[in-house]
């Protein structure tokens, strides 16, 4: 297994903003790190570049002391899967799994006792006479993880290996991926745009927006304290709402004015200077209360999940979405009274976007 670092890293394609802007990032060993972003921000590219497939335009990559830029892919020792397997259609399960191997000259005994232990380990050992065609999409990702793991190599990599799958075995892989870094204890790195993929597998997760990375934390510092209005917009579901509000500082307490009402807070600890000026407001879909305080808003939208409600309300200046696991059922039309916890409100600069506080 290997730490990966990379320094003042960057690829730009033609003329356009860099595709990868990436200063300084480290990845621990063993670690499980995922980068996470939408459509374009660059996070396929900087795995590209991780595995050799794409040459960066300045900057270093390192695989613990040794420095990686100039390696092919097959001189770094790292493993790749993708989002659509690339499994050899005529060879079968084991042929697959077992193909790193002869492609380096290790003879069939041993190669043929390895094959067993990682399909014993995948279960997929039941599998490996057939073809990849005769095999679901779930047990197809298997096939091509043990291809990956076979070789033990000193680092994972993962191009959003999961979106091809349906709800049901997306998250059935999610678990066994979880399992199966516990196990290995490998060096993961792995690319999605999917948040829920992204909270429940991490060590760390790295938000990329534009090319850069906008905060590297552990999932709960990024739910509970996101960096910037993008990282808190784009991590949870429904999204955060956001209000743009004016902050008058009143000794140790600040007054929210945000037009349809008027909040007292506490100033946050650690702050240098106080809260104050024009500012977004955020507050997650659960720290709005229902039926609490005297501010006043009518239902518009309820969406029902069994165990919960997505509500939205129209307080007369904007549509806030909160969440009620009350078990009471609220319906459209409603006229209802809401608070915000004044404990869990998250504030960003205005014209930075930069958390305060
Ligand atoms: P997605 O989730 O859609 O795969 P991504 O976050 O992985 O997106 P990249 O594929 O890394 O994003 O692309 C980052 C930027 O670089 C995009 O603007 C993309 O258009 C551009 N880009 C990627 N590859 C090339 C290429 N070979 N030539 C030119 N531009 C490229």
């Amino acid at each position: 297994m290997a730490t990966v670092r990379l320094s003042t890293l960057k690829k730009v394609f033609g003329t356009n903003a860099p595709a990868v802007d990436v200063d300084e990032l480290k990845i621990e060993n063993g670690e499980f790190l995922t980068l996470l972003g939408p459509s374009g921000c660059g996070k396929s590219t900087l795995l590209r570049m991780l595995a050799g497939l794409e040459t960066p335009t300045s900057g270093r990559i390192m695989f613990d002391e040794r420095i990686v830029n100039e390696l092919d892919p097959a001189e770094r020792n790292i493993a790749m899967v993708f989002q659509n397997y690339a499994l050899y259609p005529h060879m079968t399960v084991a042929e697959n799994v077992g193909y790193p191997l002869k492609k380096r000259g290790v003879p069939k005994d041993e190669r043929t006792a390895r094959i067993a232990e990682i399909a014993a380990l995948l279960k997929i050992d039941m599998l490996l006479d057939r073809k990849p065609r005769q095999l679901s999409g779930g047990q197809q990702q298997r096939v091509a993880l043990g291809r990956a793991m076979i070789r033990n190599p000193a680092v994972y990599l993962f191009d959003e290996p999961l979106s091809n799958l349906d709800a049901a075995l997306r998250s059935y892989m999610r678990n066994e991926l979880i399992r199966l870094h516990a196990k290995l204890r490998g060096t993961m790195v792995f690319v999605t745009h999917d948040q829920v993929e992204a909270m429940t597998m991490s060590t760390r997760i790295a938000v990329m927006e534009a090319g850069c990375i906008q905060q590297l934390a552990t999932p709960d510092e990024i739910y509970e304290r996101p960096a910037t209005k993008f990282v808190a917009g784009f991590v949870g579901t429904p999204a955060m709402n956001f209000i743009e509000a004016e902050v008058v500082p009143d000794g140790a307490t600040a007054r929210i004015k945000a037009g349809d009402f008027t909040l007292d807070v506490t100033q946050p600890d650690g702050m240098t200077a106080p809260l104050q000026g024009p500012l977004t407001l955020g507050i997650r879909p659960e720290h709005i209360l229902l039926g609490q305080g005297t501010d006043k808003a009518e239902i518009t939208v309820v969406e029902s999940l069994g165990n919960e409600q997505i509500i939205t309300i129209d307080t007369g200046r904007r549509e806030l979405v909160l969440r009620s696991t009350s078990g009471e059922k609220h319906r459209i039309g409603e006229h209802v009274t809401y608070a915000l916890r004044p404990d869990r409100l998250h504030f960003f600069a205005a014209d930075t976007g930069r958390r305060i506080g």
